[in-house]
């Protein structure tokens, strides 16, 4: 009798606090069933166990930061036949990408006795900065049902079904009252990745967010109306620098409010 192998999983971890992976093993029941149909091949968080040098999928979590980095990058997506990025951190820098609006080097200084050890890049950037990536998975962390579903569609050849509109849409469809129209409560909302269910508005709070831009976001006239509901530039600028502050939507609209 024959048996089908078992297509191999590795999961990565660069400069990040490790929510997202921890989603994957917070998927509890799911994780039975997907553990049934992969091959946990490398995963540092899980297991010390390493089967083979190569995977059939890869996901990838936390920024590159160090000259280190780089190179490993680089080294995984060898070894690796899809690669998909997990998190704020792995898609557009995470909160360690801050640093990128200021100088990293007067950073070092102040905080260590011997800044000349600290061996760092300038800039701490996303993964498709530095290789080609196949799929990008917003959050921060991620919703471990769309991992479930981009795990899924890979097993069986597809593209993963995860939603591209805005946190408004998921206002809608839980029958939430909008919290901007109705209380003038400031919301990143409608510039904001679906994911999370909007919990934020369902708690009559802003969303802040953390799923990172969705498509094609429209943050000018977001930051206009934010400005006509009395939010000072300085506040905009750190509603717009948090998670995903250096991701392209995010951070020309806190930089056009810096001018
Ligand atoms: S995206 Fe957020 S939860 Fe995920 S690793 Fe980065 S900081 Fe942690
Ligand atoms: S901040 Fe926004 S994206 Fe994050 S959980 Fe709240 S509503 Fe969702």
């Amino acid at each position: 009798m024959t048996h089908k192998r078992k297509p191999k999983l590795a999961v990565w971890k660069f400069a990040s606090c490790d929510g997202c992976q921890l989603s994957l093993l917070d998927c509890e029941d799911e994780l039975l069933a997907v553990a049934g149909e992969i091959e946990i091949a490398n995963f540092p968080e899980a297991s010390r166990a390493v089967v083979g040098r190569s995977y059939d999928l890869s996901l990838v979590e936390g920024s590159i930061t160090t000259p280190h980095d780089a190179e490993r990058i680089h080294r995984i997506r060898r070894s690796s036949k899809v690669l998909v990025t997990i998190g704020a951190c792995a898609t557009t820098g995470g909160i360690q990408a801050l640093r990128n609006f200021k100088d990293v080097k007067e950073f070092t200084s102040i905080v260590y006795a011997y800044p000349e050890y600290i061996e760092t890049l300038h800039k701490s950037t996303p993964i498709s900065d530095h290789v080609k990536v196949d799929f990008e998975l917003n959050g921060c962390p991620i919703n471990k049902m769309q991992l479930v579903e981009v795990l899924c569609a890979y097993l069986n050849g597809r593209k993963p079904n995860t939603p591209r509109h805005s946190v408004c849409m998921q206002c809608k469809a839980r029958g939430h009252v909008c919290v901007m129209v109705a209380h003038g409560t400031p919301c990143l909302g409608p510039v904001t990745h679906a994911g999370c269910d909007a919990i934020c508005p369902g708690y009559d709070r802003g969303c802040y967010g953390c799923f990172g831009p969705k498509e094609s976001p429209n943050t000018r006239s977001l930051g206009r109306q934010w400005g006509k509901m009395g939010v000072s530039d300085p506040n905009l600028v750190r509603a717009f620098r948090s998670f995903n502050a250096y991701s392209d939507a995010f951070r020309k609209e806190s930089e056009f409010h810096e001018k």
